[in-house]
C-alpha cells in the first residue's frame, strides 16, 4: 500500500499555536490550536509543537514518514533562508533562534519558517478569493502588526529580508514604549495588546460600560469586550476603538502612498471585528491618501482572516519554498502567479 502523503503546519502567535495537517494544498484536513501558549521559551515551544503533531498524526491514522515538510508562520523578524527567529517583539527571549534547525532535528522532516503576515500575505494571494491584482498589502491585526507586501506577482522581501514591519512604523513622536524598543510604533496604539492596555489603563477613572465589563471579568477587558462595549455606544470604548482606527488608517495611506498597491486586506485575530473595523480605517485611509491615482486603491478585511495564515504555512511546504525565494542556493523564485 502506498503511504499517504501530507504537509504539516505551524502558525506561533503571541497567544496560540496551531498545528494544520494537509493532504493537498488548499484545504486544511485537520487543526490543533493550543490558546494556552503566552511567551513560551523557544524549547519548550518545540516541545509543545512536537507533542500536538503527534496527537494530530495519531488521530488522523498517519506515520511523520509520510510528512513532505512542516511550514511554519511566526511572529517576529525571521531570515527564512536560515530558518531564524532573529528577535520577536511578542516573544521574549526570542533572539537568534535556529527554529528551523529545532524542529528538523525532532520531527526529522523539512522545515520552512517565515514571517506570519509574509505566509498570510501568501495564504491570502492563493486562496483568499479577494486579492485580484498583483499588487496588494496583507496586513496583520491582532496581537501585533505585520504587513506581507505583494508586489508585481511577487512577495517583496527587501534587502535584509523582513520588509513589512508596519506594526513598527513611527506614528508617535515620542509615543509609547513599544515592545520592540522604540517610541510610537503603531503596534502600540491600534494593535490588539494596545487596545487591551489602553482600556484597562483608563478603567479605574471613569464610569463607564467597559468598567461593569472589566468587574465581571476579574478586573480586566480584553481588545475585543472594548469592540464589543464600542459597538453598543460606551464613550470610553468608543474612543479606543477610534484612535487606534485613526492611527491604523493614517499607516495605511502612508502605505499606500508609498507602495501605490490595488488593495489592503486586513487579517489576524481582529479582522473578525468585519466591516464596523473596516469603515473606520477606511475613513481615515481615504482622508490621509492624496488626491489621484492612489485614491482607487481599496480597503478589504479578509474572507478567511485567520484560516489564511494556515493554509499559507502549508503552502510553504506544497511550493517547496518560502515566500518570495526558494532554500538558498536553488536560484531565484518563480512568480507566485504569471
Ligand atoms: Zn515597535
Amino acid at each position: 500500500m502506498t503511504e499517504r502523503k501530507f504537509a504539516l503546519g505551524c502558525d506561533v502567535g503571541a497567544t496560540k499555536v496551531s498545528v494544520t495537517v494537509a493532504g493537498g494544498p488548499g484545504v486544511i484536513d485537520d487543526r490543533i490550536v493550543d490558546t494556552t501558549h503566552r511567551m513560551r521559551k523557544p524549547s519548550d515551544l518545540v516541545l509543545e509543537v512536537c507533542a500536538n503533531i503527534d496527537k494530530l498524526l495519531e488521530r488522523n491514522g498517519l506515520n511523520i514518514s509520510g510528512c513532505i515538510g512542516l511550514g511554519v508562520a511566526i511572529c517576529g523578524f525571521v531570515r527564512s533562508r536560515e530558518g531564524v527567529i532573529v528577535a520577536s517583539p511578542n516573544l521574549e527571549g526570542w533572539s537568534d533562534t535556529p527554529l528551523g534547525d529545532l524542529l528538523a532535528g525532532k520531527l526529522g522532516v523539512p522545515v520552512m519558517i517565515d514571517n506570519d503576515a509574509n505566509v498570510g500575505a501568501l495564504g491570502e494571494f492563493r486562496y483568499g478569493g479577494i486579492a485580484d491584482g498583483r499588487d496588494f498589502l496583507y496586513v496583520t491585526l491582532s496581537t501585533g502588526i505585520g504587513a506581507g507586501i505583494i508586489i508585481n506577482g511577487r512577495p517583496y522581501e527587501g534587502a535584509c529580508h523582513v520588509a513589512g514591519e508596519l506594526g513598527h512604523t513611527t506614528v508617535i513622536m515620542d509615543g509609547p514604549k513599544c515592545n520592540c524598543g522604540k517610541n510610537g510604533c503603531l503596534e502600540t496604539i491600534s494593535s490588539g495588546l494596545a487596545v487591551e492596555r489602553i482600556a484597562n489603563d483608563r478603567l479605574g477613572r471613569e464610569e463607564t460600560s467597559l468598567k461593569k465589563r472589566a468587574a465581571e471579568r476579574g478586573g480586566k477587558v480584553d481588545a475585543k469586550t472594548v469592540f464589543e462595549e464600542a459597538r453598543k455606544g460606551d464613550l470610553l470604548s468608543m474612543e479606543i476603538v477610534d484612535n487606534a482606527c485613526r492611527y491604523l488608517g493614517l499607516a495605511l495611506s502612508n502605505a499606500v502612498m508609498l507602495l501605490s498597491v490595488s488593495s489592503v486586506i486586513i487579517g489576524g485575530g481582529m479582522a473578525n471585528e468585519g466591516e464596523y473595523l473596516r469603515k473606520k480605517v477606511e475613513h481615515y485611509m481615504r482622508k490621509d491618501i492624496a488626491k489621484g491615482p492612489n485614491e482607487q486603491a481599496e480597503l478589504h478585511i479578509s474572507a478567511r482572516p485567520t484560516g489564511v495564515v494556515d493554509l499559507g504555512a502549508l503552502e510553504l511546504v506544497f511550493e517547496g519554498k518560502a515566500p518570495g525565494h526558494e532554500p538558498a542556493g536553488r536560484g531565484n523564485a518563480a512568480p507566485l502567479r504569471t
